[in-house]
């Protein structure tokens, strides 16, 4: 796993046909600066990740993002196309770097194609010209905040401990000035899963949000990692700090409860489905509605995975942006063609294993439809009878999904109907609304179907 140097720029190839078995298209999320970022976030154990790459300057060449931006396109046999950029923090490549990814998407596409770009970004380097720049090449940008002012901060810091809710607010203000298309992106920790409706309400009636996502905190450890993992993931002088990978079966104290998960989002859930179903976006509600319809979305939530993959800086493709450790290397887009890589034994039998190592409590769970197991990285406990690679989340799981059983039954049944998802507001309106939710509805009421 070494960086691009100039002579392997010409090893890349140009795709003469699909291998067998190459999916039709999959997701990627591109990490230009690796896990290299201008913030020390306490849970985040991506920033350890810098430990694989020894001596890097962690900054994507140019001569791989063309290589990149080429293999993307060629391999997707969609009309639409996304090219997504994720860290450590994306914007530390600076602007240039974006602008040329651009006009290497819009050399490489073909005639009926159109590029989607995305970025996931802490957003606090986004001033006047990153804005004016997303918003004239449409991009969609996920932000993360962890919620008001006093949750943000608990965890989500700079390289000096400071909370850094100003900074995030400020870039958040430029967004919204050039009018840029923006989601939430909220991690659930120990500092805001007890707070459902002050999170929710903030992005809803504070930061007017219309999409939302929530990510549930779980940081692995061992008994021998447990320790320093609670000190944080980031570079300390004269510190210890492991390589973080999907082993242990403890977690640190930041991450959330599995019944508290649950909470949060039947909390959250109960204030949407009563007045803003069709007008805030909810991911996790979004892809429950489509696996009550037995349309799967979302890799967490569907029987198999591994079309959902991450690339390092220097061109190392990983199966998973959760699994980007050396066990689960692919190998490397200057050398092989992506698609070659992504239609491999390696990457099927990481996507089938999901189903494969489902345990048999999942396999005979009543809500066996909509959760598939979750994800295989959090699958790290046992099930009552014993069985390992039980899902630590499943108790909020059950909590969750039996909670929005019967709502699900009714918006999946008027949308086969041709109707709207947002007529149940009406069925529910009698009905007593969660504590505390008792500010006027918002008009005029959008008619949307959910995006799937
Ligand atoms: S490991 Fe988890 S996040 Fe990664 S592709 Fe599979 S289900 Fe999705
Ligand atoms: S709710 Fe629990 S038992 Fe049911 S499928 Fe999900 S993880 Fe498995």
């Amino acid at each position: 796993m070494s960086d691009i140097n100039d002579s392997s720029v010409n090893r890349s190839h140009a795709l003469s046909g699909f291998p067998t078995d190459a999916p039709t298209a999959f997701h990627l999320l591109a990490k230009p600066t690796g896990a290299t970022c201008n913030l020390d976030c306490k849970y985040c154990f991506f920033l350890s990740k810098e430990m694989l790459y020894p001596g890097s300057r962690f900054r994507m060449a140019d001569a791989l993002l063309e290589i990149y931006v080429k293999q993307m396109i060629e391999s997707q046999r969609t009309e639409e196309v996304t090219i997504a950029w994720q860290g450590g923090e994306p914007t530390l490549m600076g602007l240039d770097f974006f602008k040329r990814s651009v006009e290497y998407a819009e050399k490489y596409k073909k005639p009926n194609q159109s590029i989607l770009h995305t970025m996931q970004t802490n957003g606090t380097k986004i001033d006047d010209d990153w804005a004016a720049f997303f918003k004239k090449n449409n991009f969609l940008i996920g932000l993360s905040v962890d919620g008001p002012r006093v949750m943000h901060d608990t965890y989500r810091v700079n390289k000096g401990g400071m909370g850094t809710f100003d900074q995030v607010m400020h870039g958040l203000e430029n967004l919204r000035k050039y009018n840029v298309d923006f989601n939430i992106l909220c991690t659930l920790n120990t500092a805001n899963a007890d707070f459902p409706l002050e999170v929710y309400r903030f992005f809803r009636d504070e930061l007017h949000a219309e999409y939302i996502q929530f990510i549930p905190i779980i940081e692995r450890a061992t008994f021998e990692t447990l320790p320093i993992a609670n000190q944080g993931w980031s570079e300390r002088p004269g510190g210890d700090r492991p390589l973080y990978i999907q082993a242990g079966d403890l977690v640190t104290e930041r991450s959330v409860k599995p019944e508290q998960y649950g909470r949060f989002l039947n909390t959250i859930f109960d204030e949407w489905v009563r007045r803003d179903v069709g007008k805030i976006f909810v991911q996790m509600f979004d892809v429950a509605l489509g696996n009550w319809m037995g349309i799967h979305s979302l890799c967490i939530f569907s029987p198999t995975c591994g079309a959902a993959l991450a690339l390092e800086h220097n061109g190392d493709l990983y199966s998973c942006d959760h699994f980007v450790e050396p066990a689960f290397l692919l190998g490397n887009i200057q050398e092989t063609h992506m698609i070659d890589l992504v239609a491999s034994d390696q990457q099927r039998k990481f996507g089938k294993d999901k189903l494969d190592t489902l345990p048999r409590y999942c396999r005979e769970c009543e809500v066996r439809f909509a959760c598939h197991g979750g994800c295989p990285k959090d699958r790290f406990i046992h099930t009552p009878d014993g069985e390992a690679g039980l899902n630590y989340l499943c108790a909020g799981y059950k909590l969750f999904f039996h909670h929005i059983d019967p709502y699900m039954r009714t918006m999946a049944d008027l949308l086969r109907r041709g109707r709207y998802a947002d007529e149940i507001m009406e069925t529910f309106a009698g009905e007593a609304p969660a504590a505390g939710a008792e500010k006027e509805v918002r008009t005029p009421r959008s008619r949307h179907k959910p995006r799937h």
